[in-house]
């Protein structure tokens, strides 16, 4: 019925779900998110990130489930601490477990998209200073280098890191993640030193035995800052920054080489520059942002959910016209393929997925139909998991899982998931059903202007 379709995507659009490995695989006991779980009140409910999904040793039916539903890629990271239990140190078993997943992801028709940072460091790099200390650089270097050695042939897409921004935000400006700092000039320093990082791990994968095929980029946590004022001068001011220092400073820096304004003096990093073959955006909500004196850690900014927004368990707004603005303020700044390396909701219940899923890919589709060059989407995420401080609190899978026997049951929302890869697009129908011009987060405005393809 590709008659009907209100919106169409590109041929060989990439369809699949993300995941972490900390998140997910269960076991790993020598990074500093284990040793982090171990305090008490670190993370909700003392949950801990084992046995997680147990994806370390069922990764090949979660894929063949994944397969069922129609996906054809798949995002998912690497755990460092496994491939490098100690540092120059290169754990054999770990290298073939990975070359096994990825080659079962391959034997299923699934794109890989692999990621060599989302959150977790080996112990033995936070105990010689983590990011703060130039040795990481180094050190991420050797990673990607036996990465493009031992699976190049077999991957094509990868993420440096994922949300350098969110990393250095919460461990080191919140101080909610370890190592727990709260000091913005070693959040700075942490996020120049992780450009440097992806810059050495740029040129690695490039120049490894199958660099000519590899195509590398980040995938960037960005939000949309709105001033809570929109007349007022300091709220808007407020929103500038977190836009510029917060969504765009690391894309930047990638792109120009330029580290420095609004975050800190003008600096420069030349070796970034030039190095994202391809943009990862990660997409959750919008924040109203004020202008508040007493934040000096937060530049100067608080920011809050629009009052009366519909909202996610997570309370964060869930507002599908975020990513359409996301993706063309991408296009437009940097001209370089998009993947939507992440997106999706929190909703035990199952109650607002759909629908979101809709909304948010509907608003994709008007993107590219607006130029943006977007590749694929990935929903975060394939299953329920570890959701860090939260715990197993926070529900975000397509598939429910029931972490006490391991069980896996696909929500209602997978289904008409796969409904929308099957047809590389959305009908008329679902498109009435689930983003109708009466759901509150719609500023019609914008919504009548779409073009779809008829
Ligand atoms: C992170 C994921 C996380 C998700 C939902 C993203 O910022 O990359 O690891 O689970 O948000 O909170």
């Amino acid at each position: 019925m590709p008659g009907d379709l209100a919106y169409r995507f590109p041929e060989g659009f990439l369809w699949g779900a993300a995941t972490a490995a900390h998140q997910v695989e269960g076991g790993n006991h020598n990074n500093d998110w284990w040793e982090w779980e171990q305090l008490p009140g670190k993370i909700k409910n003392g949950d801990r990130s084992d046995p997680a999904c147990d994806h370390y040793v069922r990764y090949r039916q979660d894929f063949e489930m994944l397969k069922g539903m129609g996906h054809n890629a798949h995002r998912l990271s690497i755990e460092w601490s496994r491939l490098f239990p100690e540092r120059g140190v290169v754990n054999p078993e770990a290298v073939a477990h990975y070359r096994d997943v990825l080659e079962t992801l391959r034997g299923l028709e699934m794109a890989p998209l692999v990621t060599l940072h989302h959150f977790t460091n080996p112990l033995w790099l936070t105990l010689s200073g983590g990011w703060e200390n130039v040795s990481a650089i180094e050190d991420f270097r050797q990673l990607a280098r036996l990465c493009a050695a031992e699976y190049g042939d077999l991957v094509d897409t990868w993420t440096t890191f994922n949300e350098p921004n969110v990393y250095a935000y919460q461990s080191y400006v919140l101080g909610l993640w370890p190592p727990q700092r709260r000091d913005f000039a070693a959040a700075v320093r942490v996020m120049r030193n992780m450009v440097r990082a992806h810059a050495a791990g740029y040129a690695e994968l490039k120049s490894g035995p199958h660099g000519g095929s590899a195509k590398v980029g980040i995938a960037q946590h960005m939000r949309v800052f709105e001033p809570w004022r929109r007349w007022h001068p300091l709220d808007r001011a407020a929103s500038a920054l977190p836009e510029a220092g917060f969504n765009h400073w690391i894309l930047r820096a990638c792109t120009d080489g330029r580290a420095g304004w609004p975050l800190a003096r003008p600096a420069r990093i030349p070796e970034a520059a030039g190095t994202l073959d391809w943009i990862g955006l990660n997409y959750y909500s919008r924040d109203m942002v004020a202008f508040d004196p007493t934040a000096a850690r937060n530049l100067f900014s608080r920011t809050f959910s629009r009052p009366g927004s519909p909202v996610s368990d997570f309370a964060m707004e869930i507002y599908p016209l975020g990513i359409h603005k996301l993706l063309l303020e991408l296009a437009a700044r940097y001209r370089k393929p998009l993947y939507i390396t992440e997106n999706g909701v929190a909703d035990a219940r199952d109650s607002f997925r759909a629908p979101a899923l809709v909304a948010h890919l509907a608003e994709s589709a008007r993107a590219i139909n607006a130029g943006a060059d977007l590749r694929g989407y990935m929903h975060w995420s394939s299953m329920d998991n570890f959701e860090w401080s939260e715990g197993y609190g926070m529900r975000f899978g397509l598939v429910e899982v029931d972490f006490a026997t391991q069980s896996r049951l696909p929500r209602p929302s997978s289904e008409l998931y796969s409904r929308l890869i099957r047809q590389n697009g959305i009908t008329r129908a679902e498109l009435q059903d689930n983003y109708p011009p009466a759901l509150g987060y719609l500023e019609t405005s914008s919504r009548s202007s779409a073009s779809s393809s008829p």
